[in-house]
């Protein structure tokens, strides 16, 4: 019975690791010619001023159609994409994409930041600051409303503090994502030449309900603008966390409250006819 138990066992951890080796060869091999085959796309996500109910920004977020299995997440191909290198392609197409867009609603009379997530493989490579420059003179894109997104993790692997200052010097800014869920505290982030800080939606999430989450927001909150950092909050759902960031301080927004991500001809009606409400 014992033998028989521990069979089962190790033939479902091999069946488990096997499908999970296959899984991933796969996602690889298909990511690989994803590009070519014209299946990914960029969402846009509003970054909202609830001073104004107005859009003062969009989060370009990427999105991968596979003709078989679909929409995967970037949750499931980003990590893969990051340990293969394969990122630093997908990196430079999604810049590209964002910044002719930017250019594209600028040049429609709609003055609006575009904010870019990169990775930490992108940040570490040699030709980061070149790579760019290069796409922002390409495009023609303002670099002064371009904004990129870093986590905390990536923030201290990325080590040479001089790049991210020679990064900044292109005229863009820098955006600490996801902030409270890794290790760095804000003295130490004050070393780096952040401008924004992203509340992560953990935070967001059950602040409502936890004193203890509210309590530690708001002192995110009052620390980071004492230190000179803008604040924004992800993962809006509800008027109920929008009135408790107001009350905090914090009224620059993102979430579903306000819009899901979006395509790029659905930004542009937002943009036009405003958020509703
Ligand atoms: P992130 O940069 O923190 O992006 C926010 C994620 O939260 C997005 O998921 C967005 O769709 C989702 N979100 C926004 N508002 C709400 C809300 O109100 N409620 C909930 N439940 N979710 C909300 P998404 O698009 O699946 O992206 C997940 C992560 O994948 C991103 O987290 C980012 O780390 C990564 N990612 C996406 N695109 C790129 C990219 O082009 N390059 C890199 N390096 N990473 C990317
Ligand atoms: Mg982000
Ligand atoms: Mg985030
Ligand atoms: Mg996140």
């Amino acid at each position: 019975y014992v033998a028989k138990e521990q069979g089962g066992t190790y033939h479902y951890f091999t069946r488990m690791l096997m499908e999970q080796n296959i899984e991933r060869s796969n996602l690889l091999n298909a990511l690989y010619v994803a590009i070519e085959r014209d299946e990914l796309d960029v969402e846009y996500q509003p970054k909202v001023d609830y001073r104004q109910n107005k859009i003062v920004g969009v989060e370009a977020l990427l999105r991968w159609n596979h003709p078989e299995w679909g929409n995967i997440a970037p949750d499931r191909f980003i990590p893969i994409a990051e340990e293969t290198g394969m990122i630093l392609k997908l990196g430079d197409w999604i810049l590209k994409q964002a910044a002719t867009q930017q250019k594209l609603w600028q040049d429609n009379g709609f003055t609006i930041t575009m904010a870019v997530n990169f990775s930490m493989r992108q940040i570490q490579h040699p030709r980061l600051v070149e790579t760019v420059q290069s796409i922002l003179e390409e495009t023609g894109m303002d670099p002064s409303n371009l904004e990129i997104e870093l986590t905390e993790h990536t923030l201290i692997q990325s080590k040479h503090v001089a790049k991210l200052y020679d990064l900044k010097n292109l005229g863009l800014s820098l955006s600490l994502d996801d902030f409270g869920t890794g290790y760095c505290s804000l003295r130490y982030i004050k070393d780096f030449p952040i401008d924004t800080i992203k509340i992560d939606r953990s935070f967001v999430e059950n602040m409502t309900h936890e004193p203890h989450i509210m309590a530690l927001n708001s002192t995110i909150i009052y620390l980071a603008k004492q230190l000179n950092y803008d604040v924004i909050a992800e993962g809006v759902e509800t008027k109920e966390q929008i009135d408790h960031l107001m009350d905090g301080g914090c009224h620059l927004m993102q979430g579903y409250f306000f819009s899901k991500p979006v395509s790029s001809n659905e930004l542009f009606v937002l943009l036009k006819n405003g958020l509703t409400k």
